[in-house]
């Protein structure tokens, strides 16, 4: 019976300690909430700049509801594409400084759309081992031949390449793409790409970045990994982000090159066979570049949050820690200490979860904190205290 597999498969999962379930939230997205009815701090949002509940945000999603309508109708290519659309397109390719943009109904539609339209047969694609899962997925569906490298490891980099180019038929590749996360989702350390950059000139390649994470939270004006190395517009490089995390509001967007977005346009099946974003999403979207552009006061108190608790982990003795950016993995090892601690942690009012394979290598397994510049300090010190507590309680630390 075809039931009775899945019946199995879920089984063996909870055997494993792997089954998975949903948490309720209730209440608004904000810096405490409440979760399977106990209030807690939130500690693992990807709303770093607290715009998900910004009162510009929901001011632009009810004016453009009232003017537009709750959905876009039809995909971009048949008539879903509203002036809103474009606007957006705009104003993102405008804040990533690059010539033009592309917009997805996600940010995972981009990674899909953009490496299985871009990366065909006959071509390589160099993918960092700790990219996110949507690239993994694009790289799978892709039919270019995919190379995994050892994370960040760019001697390991050159020597998969030299040695696919060497062992690749005589007339070579047809192109070559390095693929790579800007801030690494579960690390939350950042990826080389000045160096990535130079070795695509040196290649002839293209760099495809995921700045999901790096948009609005690195870079002097949250322009994201190639503000924070000061890289100017590069030919060779390709942003694919989303307005979910940083920017407070839903959709995925590549920007780059003129050529590469009219090419997406005609190829990116996610793009073209998908309805168009609501048009209230993307006026979120909008408002949130416009407060990013303007006002440099949220990134500065992210910024000053992450001191805050780098100074404090440590002092309480998490001392090998390391913290780049808002997003910190607290390594314990062994996936049942980590999730008992985690549960520790929701009983004492803070939440940051455990995560554990297969969504990171075995013995990785780790409390995930990641920081927004909403939290308080007196929020940020109550954390640290109950890490202190229940970390010394379990013989963490
Ligand atoms: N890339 C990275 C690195 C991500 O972490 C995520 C979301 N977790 C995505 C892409 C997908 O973005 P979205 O949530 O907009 O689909």
């Amino acid at each position: 019976m075809i039931f009775t597999y899945f019946q199995n498969e879920l089984n063996r999962l909870k055997e494993k300690g792997l089954y998975r379930t949903l948490k309720k939230v209730t209440g608004p997205v904000d810096t405490t909430v409440t979760i399977n009815g106990r209030e807690v701090i939130l500690f693992s949002s990807n709303n770093y700049l607290g715009l998900a509940n910004h009162p510009a945000l929901k001011k632009a999603a009810v004016s453009a509801l009232q003017k537009y309508g709750s959905g876009a109708g039809a995909s971009r290519l048949i008539s879903g594409n509203l002036k809103i659309h474009e606007e957006l397109e705009q104003r993102i390719a405008a804040f990533k400084k690059c010539s033009a943009a592309i917009i997805f109904s996600t940010g995972y539609m981009a990674n899909i759309g953009a490496i299985t339209s871009l990366a065909g047969k006959n071509d390589l694609i160099l993918s960092d081992q700790l990219n996110h899962a949507s690239i993994i997925d694009a790289c799978r569906l892709s039919e270019a031949e995919t190379k995994i490298y050892p994370h960040k490891d760019l001697a390991a980099f050159e020597e998969i390449l030299r040695h696919a180019m060497h062992s690749h038929s005589k007339d070579g590749y047809n192109n070559i793409f390095f693929i790579t996360d800007g801030i690494f989702s579960m690390d939350g350390d950042i990826t080389p790409l000045p160096d990535l950059l130079k070795l695509a000139e040196q290649y002839n390649a293209l760099v495809v970045l995921d700045d999901a994470h790096a948009t609005g939270v690195i870079g002097k004006n949250g322009g994201g990994t190639p503000e924070y190395f000061d890289i100017a517009d590069n030919k060779r490089l390709i942003q694919i982000g989303t307005f979910s995390k940083a920017m407070g509001s839903l959709g995925g967007y590549l920007a780059g090159d003129e050529l590469i977005v009219e090419f997406l346009k005609n190829k990116a099946r996610s793009f073209i066979y998908s309805t168009a974003l609501p048009p209230s999403v993307a006026a979120s979207s909008i408002a949130a570049i416009n407060i990013l552009e303007n006002n440099k006061t949220l990134l500065h108190s992210l910024q000053s949050n992450i001191d805050r608790f780098k100074k404090g982990i440590a002092e309480i003795g998490y001392d090998s820690v390391k913290i780049e950016t808002p997003i910190i993995p607290i390594i314990i090892g062994d996936a049942d200490l980590t999730m008992k601690f985690a549960d520790a942690l929701f009983k004492k009012g803070i939440y940051a979860p455990g995560i554990r394979p297969p969504t990171v290598p075995e013995n990785q397994s780790r409390i995930r904190v990641s920081l927004m510049s909403s939290h308080t300090e007196d929020q940020i010190d109550k954390a640290l205290s109950v890490f202190e507590e229940e970390g010394k309680r379990l013989g963490i630390i």
